[in-house]
């Protein structure tokens, strides 16, 4: 039961906040963990410190004219929330899908704080994006969408200040518009966006690394209960990076997946999505369909239109499409079908009622502030390359973005262990986040 404290907090978050629903489901699922530190250490409070925070430090919104490739005249909006930057320049990614509003864009920058606290690297948090929808857009209509909107952004953005990366609909290619618009308007080659082509300034793993992040994170988990991914069966929901990413590492681990998903439904490969059926996947992103039929008709696999993957029989589920697509139903799916592990690489993909019936059923599951810090974390490796002018090996890379995967992992078991909630990683993520960034906007006074 929360505190009167933490439930006024919430009332006033929706209140000041209204038709924001995503970010009310963030707040609360933070709040309902932080009551366990805010009634320990009052200062907290009288410092106003969780006020601040749910109150991004900056909004910026713009409009972003571009034409079609039969001459139309589109607008569409453009957004970039700065949310908080006690601890580094605001870092974070830009979403471009048609769902795309205020709302959804403060959840995702509100969670990016807590994420980029617990890499142990120097970012703050923001989000940014556009309601624009790429799919069905020629590479062109890509373009000179990409060079309008950082036409707008790059007087807002830079190495020190803000530095964007992509998320869902923002890939290697749109980051190279992007980086090739921004280098136009200041006539300077830095790193103020992480995802780069390895060519100019990107770093080996960036592209694999979330879904790299998600399956050690995962690994780690089913450590605790002495297991590990060998023979383990992988349901997995969505088709583009961050997924590509995790089918990658949990065939390499011995595991075997056998679902992906779209918004058009899941497909069912029972002999695992693996070898070519992997190189597919980038073929499917590349097409701009934004659907994964095509992989049912190409390998010859059943595919269920309009349904999500939860109802197969898996021992791991590693959500990795977007927010909130596992909902109550779906988690007594999984839990009835003998799912011991469920691990985020989407950001928010389970409802707060939803996770309570993994905690309740005592399931390993980890919240996507936790389990998808790599990509983030990466992202940081990469400025820290572009700060030094030196790239580091694949190797290099991959064994700190393991190391960082497995303190996260250690520190969210540790936290939740010393709040009184062992085996808690929402509230180990949500209160070891919370404490550097309280701390820093502590020390550097009321800003
Ligand atoms: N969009 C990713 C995330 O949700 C990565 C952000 C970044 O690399 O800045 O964490």
């Amino acid at each position: 039961m929360a505190s009167e404290y933490v439930m006024k907090l919430l009332a006033d978050v929706k209140a000041k906040n209204p038709n924001e629903p995503e970010f009310h489901q963030a707040v609360e699922e933070v709040l309902e963990s932080l009551d366990l530190v805010l009634q320990r250490h009052p200062e907290y409070r009288s410092l106003k410190i969780v006020e601040r925070m749910v109150e991004p430090e900056r909004v910026i919104m713009f409009r972003v004219p571009w034409m079609d490739d039969q001459g139309q005249i589109h607008i569409n909006r453009g957004y970039r929330i700065e949310m908080n930057s006690a601890i580094g320049p605001y870092k974070g990614g830009l979403r471009f899908h048609p769902s795309v509003t205020l709302g959804i864009l403060k959840f995702l920058a509100f969670e990016q704080v807590f994420k980029n606290s617990l890499t142990t690297l120097p970012m703050g948090g923001g989000k940014g994006g556009s309601d624009f929808d790429p799919k069905g857009k020629s590479d062109n209509e890509i373009m000179r969408f990409c060079q309008s909107f950082m036409t707008e952004l790059f007087r807002h953005i830079g190495p020190n200040t803000d530095v964007p990366a992509g998320d869902i609909g923002v890939g290697t290619r749109e980051i190279g518009y992007l980086f090739g618009q921004y280098k136009r308007l200041t006539n300077e080659f830095t790193g103020v966006l992480t995802g780069k082509g390895l060519n100019w300034g990107g770093s080996l793993i960036r592209p694999e690394a979330t879904g790299f992040g998600v399956v050690y994170f995962a690994n780690e988990m089913l450590k605790t209960k002495g297991q590990t991914f060998e023979g383990k069966t992988v349901a997995v929901s969505g088709f583009g990076n961050v997924a590509w990413g995790a089918v990658q590492k949990v065939t390499e681990l011995g595991g075997k997946v056998v679902t992906l998903s779209g918004p058009d439904g899941y497909i069912y490969d029972p002999d695992g999505v693996k070898g070519e059926k992997i190189d597919y996947m980038l073929k499917l992103r590349a097409s701009n369909k934004d659907a994964v039929e095509d992989y049912a008709k190409e390998f010859k696999v059943q595919f269920f239109p309009g349904r999500k993957p939860w109802e197969v029989k898996c021992d791991v589920a590693l959500p990795c499409a977007t927010q909130n697509e596992i909902y109550e139903n779906d988690a007594k799916e999984l839990i009835k079908n003998g799912c011991i592990c469920v691990c985020e690489g989407a950001n928010m993909p389970t409802t707060i009622e939803a996770y309570k019936l993994f905690v309740e059923a005592g399931i390993l599951y980890a919240p996507g502030k936790a389990s998808n810090a790599g990509g983030v974390a990466t992202s940081g490796l990469e400025m820290s390359q572009n700060s030094m002018r030196l790239p580091w090996s694949r190797e290099e890379v991959d064994r700190r973005l393991h190391e960082i995967m497995i303190r996260i992992h250690d520190t969210c078991l540790a936290t939740a262990e010393k709040y009184g909630t062992p085996g808690n990683y929402v509230n180990g993520a949500n209160i070891a986040g919370f404490l550097k960034v309280a701390d820093a906007m502590i020390d550097q006074g009321l800003v």
